[in-house]
Formats: structure tokens, sequence, C-alpha cells
């Protein structure tokens, strides 16, 4: 994708804050523009790029192998902006959750969690999610608004800083999901531009097998993603059917099985034989859980190259649904594999800081007046 083409003012005299520009949140191309703007060569693009994100760096004076004309200018003009850390938990498992302020009224939630061969960050494109999904308790915030590009990037810059900035082959951060707070496929134009910073060699150098976008589904965006962008994609699937998916996935209703499967072929085709996709599938008891659930869901993804990872239900204040039993998870999982499918189910992390998936709640002024409008569950909860 093009990034958008900015204008920079490139007249040196002392800005305010608000005037200057921020360089936390640029892509390679959007950075050397501005270099450009600013009568310099765009390589140091690059340079100052490595500054930032590989060694934590937020002041031009640190900027040792820039001049020190062009580190004086930079702080006229540019400013590397980052939020502030309101709070810091550890889990007794090692998880690690931030909140980060955004604004003078929003906070949201970025969260690590270490395991032994890899270290993954959970990453927040939204402040709120506006989409509704009755089984995920960021879902009941309501929706503030999308999360710029550097608000994003600052997830991992804060993150990585705080575990130390190391050389990237002894760094803890090797995976990043964008499964935090929020549905980042209806904020392409600041999540895409991110990814592309999260994959850059000048930046943190991910792999695209290493960076994820979790999606509820909107398939105008999936296959923007085939077109602009090559990064993992993960859908949030939850139920077999449209009539139980339309309830704990409400935006199903505009994107229903029919029209979002075909979308998750267009994905994979012309892919090496390693592309796939995962499938995301929260385990409610007696609700989604059910043996004729994991038969539909064997039907459904038949011939789809994906591997499905099935989520043990989070719980969160005033939500009806259980967590299903192991032995359900485990029976589910039998008749999955029994159909051909790869099948991983994962495991609890961080539930102690409320960190674990679908607990992120971060500090949401609603602007949807969501809690006046707030569904019956327990009436929509359907039996079969
Ligand atoms: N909007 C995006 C990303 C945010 S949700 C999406 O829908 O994919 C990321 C994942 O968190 C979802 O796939 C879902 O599996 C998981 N999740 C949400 N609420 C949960 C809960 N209460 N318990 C377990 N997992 C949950």
């Amino acid at each position: 994708m093009q990034s958008p083409i900015v204008e920079f003012d490139s007249a040196t005299d002392d800005k305010t804050e608000q005037q200057k520009t921020d360089l936390l949140g640029m892509d390679r191309q959007a950075m050397e523009a501005f270099f450009k703007s600013i009568g310099e060569k765009p390589f140091r693009a690059g340079q100052v790029m490595k500054w930032i994100h590989q060694f934590g760096i937020s002041d031009f004076s640190e900027m040792t192998n820039l001049g020190k004309g062009l580190r004086e200018k930079l702080s006229q003009v540019a400013q590397i902006r980052t939020p502030k850390i309101v709070a810091e938990q550890v889990s007794s498992d090692g998880t690690i959750k931030w909140l980060l302020e955004v604004d003078n009224q929003n906070s949201v939630e970025t969260v690590y969690i270490p395991e032994k061969n890899r270290g993954t960050l959970c990453i927040s494109s939204q402040v709120g999610c506006a989409l509704e999904c009755t089984f995920c308790s960021t879902g009941q915030q309501g929706f503030n608004r999308n999360l710029e590009n550097w608000e994003i990037v600052a997830q991992m810059w804060v993150a990585n800083k705080a575990l130390g900035c190391k050389p990237k082959e002894e760094r803890r951060i090797t995976n990043i999901v964008f499964m935090g707070m929020g549905e980042p496929l209806l904020n392409v134009t600041h999540t895409f531009p991110t990814a592309r910073i999260l994959m850059d060699d000048f930046a943190y150098g991910l792999s695209k097998r290493r960076v994820t976008i979790s999606t509820a589904g909107v398939v105008p965006a999936i296959d923007r993603i085939k077109q602009e962008l090559d990064i993992s994609l993960a859908i949030s699937l939850h139920a077999p059917n449209n009539k139980l998916r339309d309830i704990l996935v409400p935006i199903n209703k505009k994107y229903p099985l029919e029209v979002l499967i075909p979308s998750l072929y267009r994905f994979v085709e012309g892919g090496n034989s390693k592309k796939h996709v995962t499938v995301e599938y929260v385990m409610i008891d007696k609700f989604n859980d059910r043996t004729e659930h994991a038969q539909q869901l064997v039907k459904l993804l038949a011939d789809l190259p994906c591997k499905v990872n099935l989520i043990p239900f989070n719980p969160f204040p005033n939500t009806d649904y259980k967590r299903s039993s192991n032995n359900a998870i485990h029976r589910f999982r039998a008749i999955l594999e029994q159909g051909g499918l790869n099948v991983t189910v994962r495991k609890t992390r961080g539930d102690d800081i409320d960190a674990a998936c679908g607990q992120l709640a971060g500090k949401v002024s609603d602007r949807t007046k969501r809690t006046l409008h707030r569904v019956d569950f327990k009436a929509k909860q359907i039996k079969s």
C-alpha cells in the first residue's frame, strides 16, 4: 500500500509540541518523505528508525551518528511521542500487562506472554471495540476511537524497552498478535503501516510468519491484506453455523459464513505450502462446544489450509457464559482431529492479572452509549 503523502513544513523555527511531526508511527516510506521534506537525504530514515525502534531512544540528542546540526533541526521540527505507562502488572506465570494512556480519557492494554521458545506481544488497535462480540470483555466496553500508528507502534516500543531493548537474536518479543483491544481490520489506515514497521529490518525486523492480524471477519479488509501486506491471518470464527455466530460475533450478519469462508480461501490462494489461516474458536460451556458443532466445523473447514486454536473461554464481570469443561474441550478436539484438522488448545495465561484473551478492558470513554442498549445475553442464548 502507498503511504499517504504527507506535506511537512520544513521551517526550522521552534514549533510547539502539537506542531511537531511525530516520528514513532512512520513507516520507512513516510519517514523518507519526511527527511526529503526537511532537505535531508532519505537514508537518514533508516538511521533514525534504528535509534527509535532498536535502541528505544526518544531523544534526538542521543542519536550520535547524526551530525549536531541535524539533531538540533530534528528536535525543532519533530518529536518521538510515547504514551504514559499508567500501570504495569506481572502475573505469577511471567505474563506482563501494561496499561498505556493514549489521551486524557482513554487507556489501552498490551500484554507480553513469555513461553519457552518465544515471547508474544498482544497489541491493541482501537480504544474499545465497536463489534459487540458477546463473549468478549472489550466488546462490552463500548467504542471510543481508532488508535493511530504511533499509538499502536508505541505498545511494541514500550514493551521492548521494558524488556531491555536486546539485539534481535536475543530479543524477548519474537511474535506480535493484533489480538488486544479492538478490530484491527476496521482500522487498516493505522494497522497496516504499523505492521510494516514491525516487519522492517530498520525497526523490529519480524518475519511475516510472526506478525498476525486477528479479525472477527471484515471481509473486504481480508482481501486488502492479500493485496497490500504479506502477513499472517487469524480468524475469530467461534461458531460453525450462522445461527450461533450471529449471536457470538454479530458482524456475521453483515459477512456471514458463506461470504467469510471464501475470503479465507482467497487469502491462502497462491501462497506456498505453509500458507494457512489460524482459526480461533472460543470454547463456551453448552453453547458452541457440542458434538454436532465439532462435526459442523469439520465440514466447514474441510479443504481450507488452516490450524484450529481452541480457546477456553475466560470469564469477565457480568457475563453468563461459562468455560467449557476440560472433558468437553478434549472431546471436541478429538472430533476435529478425526476429521483431519490440525488442532491446538490455547493455554490460558495471565488470568490472575486479567490479562487473558478477551479480558482486556483498559479505560474506554464509550461514545456508543453501549450500556444503554446492552442486549440481554440470556434471552438470546439458543438451545441446540
Ligand atoms: N477483533 C479481533 C481481535 C481482538 S479479539 C478479533 O476478533 O479477532 C482476539 C481474540 O480474543 C479473539 O479471537 C477471541 O478468541 C479472544 N477472546 C475474546 N474474548 C475472549 C474470552 N472471553 N475468552 C477467551 N478468548 C477470548
